[in-house]
């Protein structure tokens, strides 16, 4: 295996293996399996998988960005205490999506929406 798709094949298993994984976090693991790899490499290689659609990349803002293996359209819910993320799938949003697009004259390719909010396990903190 060449050392271009050595350093591929890693970093798309990190990805694949840690939903909604941080840079920080990619990095921290592909430096634990290839010590000498860089940071511009490794963001090389995450552009390259993304274009093959292999993973995803989630804008939470612009200091936070996660990836993800490519599961197909879906949006996130966010928690703004404990910053935990989890994949929401609903036909209704891709329902109403479809008639947005009627409605505003705006041909939608695709859809990410972050849904900011407390989760079931903070609220259970905060009312206790
Ligand atoms: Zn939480
Ligand atoms: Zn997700």
């Amino acid at each position: 295996m060449s050392n271009y798709s050595r350093q591929n094949n890693t970093i798309l298993k990190i990805v694949e293996a840690h939903p909604h994984i941080n840079i920080k976090e990619i990095s921290d693991k592909a430096k634990f399996k290839i010590p000498t790899i860089s940071l511009a490499t490794i963001y090389r290689n995450l552009d390259k998988l993304e274009s093959h659609q292999k993973i995803q990349r989630i804008h939470i803002n612009r200091e936070f960005v996660l990836y993800e293996k490519n599961k197909g359209p879906h949006h996130h819910f966010i928690c703004t205490k404990c910053n935990t993320i989890s994949d929401l799938y609903d036909p209704q949003i891709n329902v109403c999506t479809s008639c947005l697009s009627g409605q505003h004259d705006f041909t939608i390719n695709h859809i990410n929406m972050n849904i900011f909010g407390t989760c079931k396990k903070c609220s259970q903190t905060l009312s206790n």
